[in-house]
């Protein structure tokens, strides 16, 4: 390959599966599937992200206490069930009952505990710094940039105190403070695409852990900044052709490559 030419745009999604394990850059960027079903686990997920894009409606409308926020989140719930499977039909149409009433009982058990954090947040921060938190100016935006040679797509974009910021929704566990080091990546991302995008420096982003009603600001530093970057080098050299080295990952055990992932010398038999 010439030396100036450009690899094919890495995503932020790329900067995702690298901090869980370089390898799967290297296996999605051949095409192998990384979800090839939907189990009861990521339903859950689903369904969560999805209620939680109704908390801004929710929270302006209520009379705030925290069971008439429960009551209203049933309410959205009961509408995510009904609209997620129009809006992905062919995940949905292979999906059994089993796991699908799996699913549903799994998100809809975290209701009690996102309603109450919900309200001690209101509680703490007032009603309108939250909705401003919360309500997006901008929903999935498309953000790129070719300098970065990097392209990626926030939950959303809130204006907050006066600032056009990334927000993610993040369907996981949650810190007992601040966010995950993966999320301040995620978050550091978004932030310099949005910033090559629109100019002026993008200085905070925020991450709301959707299973539990928990919204976290995280200021992204210099030192953030250069570990996007870092990520992002690797990630054009494992796309252009480099297999890392196979490590024991905690993730190895749930990993849907484990019977591609083998060592580099085994792997290259299965392709040639
Ligand atoms: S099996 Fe383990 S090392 Fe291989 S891609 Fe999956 S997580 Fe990475």
């Amino acid at each position: 390959m010439p030396a100036n030419s450009r690899n094919p745009e890495i995503s932020v999604s790329d900067l995702l599966l690298y901090i869980n394990c370089p390898r799967r850059v290297y296996f999605v960027s051949r095409g192998f599937e990384l979800f090839p079903e939907i189990n009861a686990s990521r339903l859950e997920r689903m369904l969560l992200k999805e209620l939680s894009l109704t908390f801004p409606d929710i929270v302006r409308e209520c009379s705030l206490n925290a069971d008439n926020l429960c009551k209203e989140l049933e309410t959205a719930f009961l509408h995510a069930c009904e609209d997620l499977p129009l809006m992905f039909p062919a995940e949905f149409a292979c999906i059994e009952k089993e796991v699908l009433e799996e699913g549903k009982a799994r998100a809809r058990a975290k209701i009690p505990e996102i309603a109450a954090n919900l309200f001690r947040g209101l509680e703490e921060y007032g009603k309108d710094p939250m909705l401003e938190a919360l309500t997006p100016v901008k929903t999935e935006p498309f953000l790129s940039s070719e300098k970065l040679n990097l392209k990626g797509v926030p939950s959303k974009l809130v204006c907050f105190e006066g600032m056009t910021v990334p927000s993610i929704m993040k369907p996981g566990n949650c810190p007992i403070q601040g966010v995950w080091a993966s999320d301040r990546m995620h978050a550091a991302s978004l932030a310099l695409l949005l910033e090559a995008e629109a100019g002026g420096e993008v200085p905070f982003a925020f991450v709301e852990y959707v299973s539990f009603g928990l919204l976290r600001k995280v200021t992204i530093r210099s030192s953030d900044r250069r570990e996007v970057l870092k990520i992002c080098r690797r990630v054009e050299k494992i796309k252009a052709g480099f297999m890392p080295e196979k490590k024991e990952e905690k993730f190895c055990s749930d990993c849907t490559f484990s019977e591609h992932c083998v060592s580099n010398s085994s792997l290259m038999s299965k392709f040639f």
